[in-house]
């Protein structure tokens, strides 16, 4: 046995393969064919390859198949939703920096700026999503970086979108940044919101989306990415992305890859079966609201309605504090059966989380709510009817343990 040959094997496949889904190239080291390749090959521009972690043809590949989804011009993958929103954190911002994050944004987010960015000299104030003019009174000079997420996460608040970016936009040096993970780049376009063109972009600056959602549809992978349409701002990340090493692994980019092809058609039906949820839901006395951005009552409906078709797969209600306590409203969601208990969201089964309302938001008709509990479902892809029984019979629960 030669060892040599099975490195080095005279054997090579014919060029011009083609199969539907795009290949899947692993490699943390990549072969340069001579010392000229490696003083003058360029990853940057996507025209070579470097190393694994600058990008290979898979990642490439589903990079330009995001920008398409997000309407940018150029993505970024990072190992996670997470990492992804930390990365325009880290990118864009530096000591003495202040950044604006809302109320109601998804909560690691703020931990983030509560520890990492604190620590560096990066203060963070969050904000009321749901006023605009309030915003305008926080800007300073040290303002940098402006998040928004549309709609909001857990209570799905939808804000005024163009309302805060031109808000945003009377400040030069600010960078807007949108958590796009609930409109998936299908709810609403976020660099067309109908400003005026600012760096290629009549909307936001940067789109993160947490491809584990929706586009991975699968519930088994965890990405991120985030989308620009400004060249000298998608340089910033990028060189930031690559001193971090965010890479990704080629097998989790190839289930993403296959996840892009059916989002529209799963995207429309989480849509249209947590519509039928949400007014089943709003139909029954045990709840104090039901927040579903397309439910006229729910906070932002106006906003939503003039920029949006779809509402996506979440809806969230709220159980008064003073009629039913939190173990009994834990007891409905142990009842569930089709309900799984779990985070996140975007794969085939429905999903369910509680959270307990006291101190969850500073602002709005939840904001200092001493009492109470609201329970998150996330709606799978199984049959509305399978579902709304499953609720009926777990609310049965519920009535029962009322004292
Ligand atoms: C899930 C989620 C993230 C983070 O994604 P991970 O891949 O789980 O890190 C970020 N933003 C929003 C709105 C999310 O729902």
């Amino acid at each position: 046995m030669d060892a040599t040959k099975l490195i080095h094997h005279p054997y090579q496949a014919p060029d011009g393969f083609q199969g539907v889904a795009p290949g899947v190239h692993k490699a943390s080291t990549v072969i340069f064919e001579n010392t000229a390749a490696l003083k003058t090959r360029q990853w940057k521009d996507k025209s070579g390859y470097t190393y694994g972690l600058h990008g290979t043809p898979t990642t490439f590949t589903l990079e330009e198949r995001l920008a398409t989804l997000e309407g940018g011009l150029q993505t970024l993958l990072a190992p996670s939703g997470l990492a992804a929103l930390a990365l325009v954190n880290m990118a864009c911002l530096r000591a003495g920096d202040e950044v604006l994050i809302p109320d109601n944004a998804y909560a690691p987010n703020k931990d983030f700026a509560r520890g990492e960015l604190a620590q560096w000299g990066i203060s963070h104030r969050f904000y009321d999503p749901m006023d605009a003019d309030a915003l305008a009174g926080l800007i300073t000079e040290r303002t940098r970086l402006l998040w928004l997420e549309a709609a909001g996460s857990v209570t799905l608040e939808f804000p005024d979108l163009p309302g805060l970016l031109r808000v945003a936009r009377s400040h030069l040096k600010l960078v807007v940044a949108l958590d796009n993970t609930w409109g998936a780049g299908l709810a609403f376009d976020a660099f067309d919101l109908g400003l005026p063109d600012k760096g290629g972009s009549r909307g936001v600056d940067i789109s993160v989306h947490a491809l584990t959602k929706y586009p991975s549809g699968g519930g088994d992978v965890l990405m991120g990415s985030v989308t620009t349409r400004d060249e000298q701002l998608h340089l910033q990340l990028k060189l930031a992305h690559m001193r971090l090493g965010l890479g990704v692994g080629a097998n989790d980019a190839e289930l993403v890859l296959r996840g892009l092809p059916s989002l529209p058609l799963r995207y429309a039906a989480h849509d249209a079966a947590t519509r039928q949820v949400a007014h089943w839901l709003s139909a029954r006395p045990e709840f104090a609201s039901v927040l579903h951005p397309a439910l006229p009552a729910s906070p932002g409906h106006a906003h939503w309605a003039q920029l949006c078709t779809a509402a996506g797969g979440l809806v969230s209600v709220v159980l008064d504090g003073a009629r039913y306590s939190e173990a009994q409203v834990h007891a409905f969601v142990d009842a569930l059966k089709l309900f799984k208990i779990g985070y996140s969201w975007g794969g085939p089964m429905s999903l369910v989380m509680p959270y307990g309302l006291r101190g969850m938001r500073q602002f709005g008709a939840l904001g200092g709510r001493p009492d109470g509990t609201l329970v998150r479902f996330a709606i799978g892809l199984e049959e509305v009817g399978d579902l709304l029984a499953d609720l009926d019979q777990a609310l049965g629960v519920l009535a029962a343990r009322a004292p």
